[in-house]
């Protein structure tokens, strides 16, 4: 059994713009190398927003060192960037953004969305890269909910939408720079289920909705946190309610983080740097 470190209860609500009301699960400011290669976690809502006609979101911003994937549970998102790429995602849907170099985007909610107005529900986690790829060009992945495989769980207890990496040899469409699964598991209430997972990697499950008991001892709730030892493979997981848990594993990058807002680096010299090139329009701009 894969022993727990630590649960993390839910944090406080604060917004990201004036659209994205989160709580952050996790953070690198807080939990430090323990969690590498992943630095942050935003859980925005679930909240109903009224309909609008103002462009609710973050207005351009940049990114430089690492990379941003966001997943909607519900509502829509729309993405434009310096690359000239742009989206809109949807329920099931994922957008990888490698920062990478440096990039500039904004974050909205789709306008037909917004119009129409409903539940929102997402996730943003900031993945690390490693010195050699901090430089490097960005990119954009846009995966789809349909090109996402589903494994259905022994027993019917429930399934497992591989994001990024491996769970019983099917594999995620995600192309990662360092090794990663990301797991979006969905439980039925009143079921157990085991979880293998490679010994060595930084394992963190973060229960979004529902109540379970961890290894048969450990609770978590809503928007809360667990964090593992790095040896040991197997977790057992029993939903007490209908659950949705995000499994984050990865190989740790052993190397220095220094951030500063949206830039993460390797040193501070690479901070001043990154906040020089981006006030000189290295990082690019939005094409309106
Ligand atoms: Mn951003």
């Amino acid at each position: 059994m894969k022993k727990i470190l630590e649960i993390y209860k839910s944090p406080s609500q604060h917004w990201v713009g004036d659209g994205f009301p989160v709580r952050t699960i996790l953070s690198s400011q807080r939990l430090g190398e323990a969690i590498s290669p992943f630095l942050l976690l935003d859980y925005g809502g679930p909240v109903e927003f009224p309909p609008t006609q103002q462009a609710l979101g973050v207005d351009e911003h940049p990114h430089r060192g690492f990379e941003t994937v966001t997943i909607v549970y519900q509502g829509e998102l729309e993405h434009r960037d310096s690359t000239g790429n742009r989206g809109r995602i949807g329920p099931g849907d994922v957008q990888w953004m490698t920062a990478a170099s440096g990039i500039v985007h904004e974050e909205k909610h789709a306008r037909e969305f917004a119009q129409r107005g409903g539940m929102f529900e997402m996730v943003q986690l900031w993945v690390n890269l490693p010195a050699q790829f901090k430089m490097a060009s960005p990119g954009y992945q846009t995966l789809l909910d349909r090109d996402i495989p589903v494994v259905n769980l022994a027993n019917e207890s429930g399934a497992v939408r591989v994001i990024a990496g491996n769970f019983q040899r099917v594999k995620g469409p995600a192309r990662t720079f360092t090794p990663i699964n990301l797991w979006d598991v969905r439980l039925k209430a009143g079921h157990r289920t085991e979880l293998n997972v490679p010994s060595g990697y930084t394992t963190a499950l973060v229960s979004l909705r529902g109540k379970s008991i961890l290894n048969g001892t450990e609770k978590v709730g809503e928007a809360e946190l667990a964090l593992f030892d790095r040896q040991g493979e197997d977790i057992t997981i029993e939903a007490k309610e209908e659950a949705t848990i995000l499994v984050l594993n990865g190989e740790p990058i052993n190397e220095p983080v220094v951030s500063y807002g949206p830039f993460v680096m390797n040193t501070p010299e690479e901070i001043r740097q990154a906040i020089l090139d981006y006030q000189n329009g290295r990082m690019g701009r939005i094409e309106h």
